[in-house]
């Protein structure tokens, strides 16, 4: 079977190496053409469809042990090594044409010291899982809006949820990683162990080693919450957007608030004939107690004349999946992202300008609302940094077919152009799409990237992890 190197040469590797392998690792090993590769297409698929890599060889780790293995098989046959969290990540960095995969989709244990509030979840986790799992508790972790996304990708990247307005960016509320070292060591990365290594992971991405566990620190929310949505006719969007400028800027830390832009789905809360049209709703998500969450959302729930509204008591754990089906994986995606200070009313009118010119049925522009805790921190506490940030703007492309790509593509980067000078500089390193280079990468860890690069020397001098955005090392 042909494989690719670390420096991209192509390499022979026979079938009693690939036999090797496979006696030292508890999971499974797929690859093509081979009696076993039925799961060889299902872990090298990843959720942007656009992305169509094929790696030589798949190994589902079983445990850290088999984490280790594939680190030294990769280094002993200098592979290329490619690791798969979640594949959530638009650019599809999970994968790589050629290479050793890690798919770490058989580790999704999670374990909650209800003493300690700390969950230790395995780095194949789901953003589900770790909310299911704590919320039996009563406790969360601050994470994302969609439970299919992978908890380590988000996390090395920084991560943002309805619980980082009061805790701050995932990452801010780690307090330890298990890391696999390219030279294939177990190390714990923490404040008081390798202090070093836990600062560059914390923003860095999968530069430094494959994480096999992540401890988070929890925080008491639910189970019941005040959450859901509130849409309108497009018609509405001005006073719509003005309502959620002026609740936004003055909203407790427990409520975060974002706003959607785009044609309405088939979902059962929207009335058949809205299906198509196109609508803007504000997503709201009260985290405090319930009775507080009322008042917080009545000013929403009360205004124009909506045409649907699930903004009511439910569940954290279903707030967490509220968008899941809007986000299937096997769509084509295409982003472009910036961090903003403030909502002005010129980018309120642009916003409505640029939904107005969607092409595709699934397409959106959103806001989401992120200022508070991750605001009080340093820029240098982790490179993650944009200290400044108050909202994300997401200029949001999906749709189904090939030949539609053209058109898309085109569409979010226009409306980019047109609403890039809102931006306080700096972008979302996990939002950043494959056509993005090191400018992009730069706006997003700018000033961490020099004491990145120096983490990298340490721990990865030879650039074993670099499927990923990769930081040379110094
Ligand atoms: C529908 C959707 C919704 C999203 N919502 C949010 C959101 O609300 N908030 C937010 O902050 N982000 C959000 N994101 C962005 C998300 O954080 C990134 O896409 C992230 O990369 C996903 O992580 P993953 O593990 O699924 O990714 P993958 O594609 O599996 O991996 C991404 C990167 O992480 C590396 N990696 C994965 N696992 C490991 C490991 N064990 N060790 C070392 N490196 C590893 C990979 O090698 C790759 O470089 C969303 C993405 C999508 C597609």
């Amino acid at each position: 079977m042909k494989a690719k190197t670390t420096d991209d040469r192509e390499i022979e590797l026979e079938q009693n190496t690939l036999d090797g392998l496979r006696m030292r690792l508890r999971g499974p090993v797929f690859f093509p053409g081979d009696a076993g590769d039925a799961g060889y297409d299902e872990s090298r698929g990843v959720w942007n469809a656009m992305i169509d890599r094929k790696p030589a060889l798949v190994a589902r780790c079983l445990g850290i042990a088999d984490v280790i293995a594939c680190v030294q098989f990769a280094r002993e046959h200098d592979l290329l090594l490619c690791i798969k969290g979640g594949g959530h990540n638009i650019a599809g960095l999970a994968t790589a044409d050629g290479a050793l995969m890690l798919d770490m989709s058989l580790m999704r244990g999670v374990w909650v010291d209800t003493q300690e509030k700390v969950a230790h979840a395995q780095a194949g986790c789901l953003l589900g899982d770790v909310d299911r799992e704590t919320q039996v508790r009563g406790l969360a972790a601050v994470l994302g809006f969609v439970s299919q996304t992978g908890i380590t990708g988000l996390t090395l990247g920084g991560g943002f949820g309805y619980l980082t307005r009061r805790w701050g960016w995932t990452s801010d509320t780690v307090v330890g990683m298990e890391v696999v070292t390219a030279d294939a060591r177990l190390v714990r990365a923490s404040d008081d162990e390798n202090p070093d290594l836990f600062w560059g992971l914390r923003g860095g991405g999968g530069n430094f080693g494959v994480v096999t566990g992540i401890d988070y620190k929890l925080y008491p929310v639910g189970p019941e919450i005040v959450g859901g949505l509130v849409a309108w006719p497009a018609s509405e969007a001005p006073g719509v957007l003005e309502l959620y400028r002026t609740l936004a800027e003055k909203a407790p830390s427990e409520l975060t608030l974002v706003v959607l832009m785009r044609p309405a789905p088939p979902a059962p809360w929207l009335p058949k004939d809205m299906h198509g049209k196109p609508i803007v709703a504000i997503l709201a998500c009260y985290s405090g107690k319930p009775e507080e969450g009322e008042k917080a959302v009545a000013p929403i729930k009360s205004f124009g004349h909506p045409t649907g509204d699930v903004l009511v008591r439910r569940p954290y754990a279903q707030m967490q999946a509220l968008l899941d089906a809007t986000q299937p994986k096997g769509r084509r995606y295409y982003w472009k992202s910036e961090y903003l200070s403030s909502i002005e009313p010129a980018l309120c009118e642009k916003a409505i300008e640029n939904a107005a010119k969607i092409r595709s049925p699934h397409s959106a522009v959103i806001l989401f609302q992120i200022g508070g805790a991750l605001n009080r921190l340093e820029e240098e506490h982790s490179p993650v940094g944009n200290r400044d940030a108050r909202y994300v703007l997401n200029i949001a492309g999906a749709w189904e077919r090939a030949d539609d790509d053209k058109a898309n593509i085109e569409w979010a980067r226009e409306a980019w152009k047109d609403m890039k000078v809102f931006s306080t500089g700096g972008t979302y390193i996990n939002f950043l799409t494959q056509d993005e280079g090191p400018e992009r990468i730069e706006a997003a860890l700018g000033k961490g990237l020099q004491r990145l690069a120096e983490v990298k020397a340490r721990w990865d001098p030879d650039n074993v992890f670099r499927t990923n955005r990769n930081i040379k090392p110094l």
